[in-house]
């Protein structure tokens, strides 16, 4: 029997790939034999050198997913650099903190068009992609979404970042559903709290960090390497039939 987690051969676009969840997702992705494009604002130099030490391919795209103008060109490039898409992860995202009472509309759109409009418009072009790449040949494409807790709950004071991962989560099960049949996966991961830029400032605050530990059944902060065996998983045939799933990486935060 082969090993259905093996990605040798297979081409993964990465968004964000440069630093936390992303580059962990790079490098989980590429030591199970994936050629990687790094996608970002950022170029994803460490990323691309820690790939190609596992002996495997890896390739800057330069792009800013604030807006949806690069999304084509994404795909187009990670086409023409390595040849093909065979899995396309969408973790580039940003969050802004306040009260809703006082939240501003440039906060509001900042958000929702990086962490969901970017993400739909680059799942449609790769999924063009992979729909006519993988149709019915029996083989598939995949999509992971970067979803969060917050598709789950509510949170306090990030109510654009709420919104737009709980979209994440309704988006994944529609795209899954209407792409399942068509030669593609369509599946997300919840992280829980993962060290990374992102919480920096929760990791700093003292009585934060105390509540967070204390309410994370692990009792430790999840890794950016943590979600690697979640992202393997879900890029590979062992999930041939799992559809518009969202798994919890989250040390039991929901469980709870
Ligand atoms: P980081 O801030 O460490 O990384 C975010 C990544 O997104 C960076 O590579 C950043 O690039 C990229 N990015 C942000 N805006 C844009 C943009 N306009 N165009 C292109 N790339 C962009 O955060 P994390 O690694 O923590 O977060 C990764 C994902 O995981 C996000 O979607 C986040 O919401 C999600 N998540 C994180 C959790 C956590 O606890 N850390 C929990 C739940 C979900 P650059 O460096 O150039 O800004």
């Amino acid at each position: 029997m082969t090993n259905p987690f093996d990605l040798t051969g297979q081409v993964a676009v990465i968004t964000g790939a440069n630093t936390g969840i992303g580059q962990g997702i790079a490098l989980a992705l590429a030591a199970a034999g994936a050629d990687i494009a790094a996608v970002g604002r950022t170029p994803a130099e460490e990323t691309v050198r820690k790939v190609r030490d596992l002996g495997r391919r890896a390739e800057i795209i330069s792009a800013d997913l604030s807006t949806i103008e690069p999304v084509q060109r994404v795909v187009d490039e990670a086409v023409d650099k390595l040849g093909k898409i065979d899995i396309l992860v969408n973790n580039a995202g940003i969050i802004r903190r306040a009260d809703s009472l006082d939240f501003t509309e440039e906060d509001w759109d900042a958000v929702v068009d990086t962490n969901l409009k970017s993400v739909f418009f680059l799942c449609q072009a790769a999924g063009k992609f992979l729909v006519r790449r993988f149709g019915e040949t029996g083989e598939r494409g995949r999509i992971i979404n970067i979803a969060s807790m917050l598709t789950f709950q509510g949170g306090i004071r990030v109510p654009s970042y709420t919104a737009s991962k709980s979209g994440i989560g309704g988006l994944t099960k529609l795209l899954a559903n209407e792409w399942a049949g068509k030669g593609v996966n369509v599946n997300a991961i919840a992280p829980g709290y993962i060290a990374t830029n992102n919480t920096s400032a929760l990791q700093a605050d003292e009585t934060r960090n105390r509540q967070i530990l204390e309410r994370i059944p692990a009792g430790r902060w999840g890794d950016p390497q943590d979600l690697g065996g979640a992202a393997v998983f879900l890029a590979s045939r062992a999930s041939d039939y799992v559809q518009g799933h969202i798994l919890a990486v989250d040390g039991g935060w929901l469980a709870r």
